[in-house]
This record gives C-alpha cells, structure tokens and sequence, in this order.
C-alpha cells in the first residue's frame, strides 16, 4: 500500500474511514435505542395519566348518579337539595358545584354563593358547552363537557346526567339534567402533569372543541420549543371525551453531554486506530528497508556475501527439484594491494566500485546476479547456465574490465586492472550446499594467480 502524498498511507486512511463508519453506526444505534426506549417510557407515562384522570373523572359518574337517585326518588321535585347537595359533595375540593337542571334550565344550584348566575340558565339555548349538554340529553347517559371558562372564574369540567322519570302519562319521560362541575385545575394536579418535566419531558394534552370544531389545548408546558418530529401522541378516552396527550423529550439527543461523549470518543478511538496503523505501516517500511539495507555492499552498491548466502541457498534448493545446473564464478582483482598501495585507498574504493558496474552490466540474463563477497573478490552466480555459458560469461567479464581500462601502473599483468576467474559448473542436488560451488570455484580462481592472472580456469564441479 503506497504511502500517499497527505503524510498518511493509504491503509491507515482506510482503515480511519472504515473505523469512522463503524464508530458512528455503533453510536447511531445507542442514541436510538436511548429514543426507542424514551418513547416507551412516554407511552407508559401517557397510560398511567389516563388511568388517572378517569380515576379521577369517575366522580362524575357516582356524583350525578346520586343527583339523579334524588330527582327519581322526589319524582322530579327535591325539596331538601342545600341539604342533600354538601352530603354529596362530601367536602371534595375538586368540586365547584352540583346543580340540577329541569328541562335543561339551572333551577337549583349549590353553593350558590359565587353560583348565583347560573340559575335560569338554558342547557339547552345557545352558550359555551351547550352542544355536550345537548349531547346528554340525546344519549341518555352521562356526558362529560369542558374543559371551559366559568363565570367563576378558572376552567371547568361539567357531568351531566339526563334523569327520566315515570310519569302518569308516559314511562320514563325526559325531566332534565343534573349536573356536577370540577375544578379543571385540581383535575390537572391529581393527574400531576407537571412531574414529567422531572422525567425530562415536555407535554401538550388538546382536544376538539365540539363547540367550534377546533383543536383547543387544554394544558400544556411550553417551557420548551415545541417537538418538531420525535414525540409520542396517544388518545385518552374520558367517558364521551377524546383528548389528546401528546409528550416529547425536553433535550434532543445533541443537548445530553452523553452523546458527545460517545461521539468525542468514537473519534479518539478513529484517531488512534489512523496513528496505530500509520506507525505500524512505518515500521514495516522501515523493517523492510533495513532487511535490503543489509543485503547490500555499503561501499559498491551490489548485493553483499549475507544475500549470496541466502540466495544461493534458495536457488539450489530449487534447481535440485529439476536436476537443473548451476554455474558459479568466483572474481579476484589482480594486484590490488599494488593498486591500494600506488593510488591510495580512497581510489581502491572507486576502483571496486567500477568493476563492481562493469561486471554487473555484463550479467544479461535476469536470474545472473553479482555479489560482493568480500575484499576484492566478487561471486558471480549464474543459474540453469552450463559449463559453456559460464565459460561465455567469464571471457565476457575480463574483456569488459580490460576494455575499461583503469589504469594500473603498479601491476605487472597489464597497464591497467585485471581480474582473475575460477569457474565451476555442476548439476545441482539436493544435498550440495553453496559452499561445495564457492570452495570449487576459489580452486579454479588460485590456478588462474598460478597460471598468470587476466584470465579464467574451469574446474567441474566434482
Ligand atoms: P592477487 O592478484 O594475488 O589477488 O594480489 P592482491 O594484491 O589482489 O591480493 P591480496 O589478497 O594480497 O590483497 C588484496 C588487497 O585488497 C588487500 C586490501 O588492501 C585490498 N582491499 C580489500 N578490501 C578493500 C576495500 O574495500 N577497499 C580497498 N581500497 N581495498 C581493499
Ligand atoms: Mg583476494
Ligand atoms: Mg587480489
């Protein structure tokens, strides 16, 4: 994987993306289970204020149920009704007021005090909440009205109950309404509505207005900005009525410092990952350039004695699979302690360095290679080559120093450098080992110093 040209390789690149990737999925699905089981906390709480409230509502029932017993009982003629009224009221403080209604017109009301100005009023004519009271009369049971404004003030919920009673000319003919009002506001505080901004939440409970056909809030806490997608909205059936609660969460989930918790360590974490692969991947560049780093001959450039030995190794491992031949060439400059001694060491240096060129350029198939092996001696490996080719090989490598021609002034052999070559060529097996070429070879190489110098000797291998 290259490295690219930001500073950061490619992998490391990849391996941030992906870990980004993972981290946000991890951390999208623990803000929204964190919502999922938000909503079914709201759904809960939302069951548990309509359990609630018609608790509460069911006072109506009982209360106008008694109203009602008393109007049949006095065959729709109540006598004692300041008596009979705070019995049924019973101290409740929810309860603004009971009232009876013959034929939907306000006759009798108590507390009067406060009340005065209902008597006379028609249910049934035109006036806010007359359509449920309308709808009581109709249905024949009790109808539950409101919330709305009272003369009173404040708000309030109205039971009503129509009451028939038997009369000489027909079976239960229709007499009128009895009626029990609540105090809308104790109503709101049994069922504690303000406790779910505790729980973190905000809240709009709404209805239609029957009378006007329109939404109407009935109570709400808007200390927070309206839900813009994420609440939970269920209907609460209140005897005839159908309300609405509708409950959000005050924060989103940016607003809890959790989130961002979660989301500045997810990328801690990404960035980790980008620097652990990043430095990672360096020392692995770096391990692998100091593995070739001490393959080489610091002062020729060429590969050194430690790569000859390994490779040797390998390529007679692999041609003795083949029965394949394997020729060796083992290199020493002529004289060159004379050379050192006349140019300096410095000069020796750059000498070794050009036969170190010339000889590698001489090498034309890939698989030939040359190594320093060490002083002035250099190896020459050629694989799958016969004893011809190597014999080719070596005339080639002392006409190419010849022709080069870098002067020699303290050599008795030529005016310029020479080398002298042992070759040997053998068909590999597999028990050879590379020093059975190297020990042949230098064999060949001493008979060439005997035999003059500038020039090659053949020895078969065995
Ligand atoms: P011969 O023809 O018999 O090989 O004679 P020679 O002088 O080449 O042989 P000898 O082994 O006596 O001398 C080798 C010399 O090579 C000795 C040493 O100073 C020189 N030499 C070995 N390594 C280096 C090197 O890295 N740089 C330089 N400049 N000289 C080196
Ligand atoms: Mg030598
Ligand atoms: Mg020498």
């Amino acid at each position: 994987m290259k490295r690219l040209s930001g500073g950061f390789s490619g992998i490391a690149i990849v391996s941030f993306l992906i870990s980004v990737i993972l981290c946000g999925v991890l951390i999208s699905a623990v803000i929204i289970n964190k919502t999922h089981i938000e909503e079914l906390q709201i759904e809960q709480l939302i069951l548990e204020k309509s359990i609630r409230i018609n608790e509460v509502i069911s006072k109506l029932l009982y209360k106008t149920q008694a109203l009602s017993a008393i109007v049949i009982q006095g065959n729709g003629v109540v006598n004692n009704f300041d008596k009979i009224a705070p019995v049924i009221i019973a101290d409740d403080p929810a309860i603004l007021n009971v009232l009876l209604a013959p034929n939907g017109i306000v006759s009798k009301v108590y507390p009067l005090h406060g009340n005065e100005s209902i008597i006379d009023w028609n249910f049934f004519g035109e006036g806010a909440g007359n359509v449920e009271a309308m709808a009581a009369r109709d249905s024949g049971g009790l109808i539950m009205g409101g919330p709305f404004s009272v003369l009173q003030g404040g708000e309030a919920l109205v039971g009503r109950l129509p009451v028939y009673i038997d009369t000489p000319d027909e079976e239960r003919q229709f007499w009128g309404l009895v009626s029990v009002t609540l105090k809308f506001s104790q109503i709101l505080g049994e069922m504690s509505l303000e406790t779910l901004k505790t729980y973190g939440f905000s809240y709009e409970l709404w209805r239609i207005n029957p009378d006007t056909n329109k939404e109407q809030v009935i109570a709400y806490n808007y200390d927070y900005a309206k839900p813009k997608s994420h609440f939970v909205e269920k209907q609460i059936t209140i005897l005839n009525a159908v309300w609405f609660l509708k409950i959000w969460p005050i924060y989103t989930w940016y607003s809890h410092v959790e989130s961002w918790l979660y989301i500045v360590a997810g990328f801690f974490f990404c960035f980790l990952v980008l620097f652990v692969i990043q430095n990672n991947f360096e020392l692995r560049q770096m391990k692998t350039m100091f593995e070739e780093m001490s393959k080489i001959d610091p002062v020729t450039g060429i590969y050194n004695r430690r790569y000859l030995d390994e490779n040797l190794k390998r390529i007679i491992c692999s041609l003795s699979r083949s029965n394949g031949v394997l020729s060796l060439l083992m290199i020493d400059v002529d004289l060159f302690k004379n050379y050192n001694d006349a140019y300096g060491h410095s000069k020796g240096d750059i000498c070794l360095q050009t036969i170190a060129e010339v000889l590698g350029k001489n090498l034309l198939r890939a698989d030939d290679f040359v190594t320093r092996y060490g002083g002035e001696e250099f190896v020459v490996v050629l694989p799958n080559t016969s004893e011809n080719g190597a014999r080719m090989v070596a005339d080639r490598l002392l006409e190419g120093i010849r022709n080069r021609g870098i002067p020699h002034e303290a050599s008795n052999v030529a005016d310029y450098v020479t080398i002298s070559i042992g070759v040997t060529t053998g068909i590999v097996q597999h028990t050879y080992s590379g020093d059975i070429y190297i020990q042949r070879a230098d064999k060949a190489l001493y008979m060439s110093k005997q035999n003059g110098r500038d020039m090659y000797t053949f020895l078969q291998l065995l």
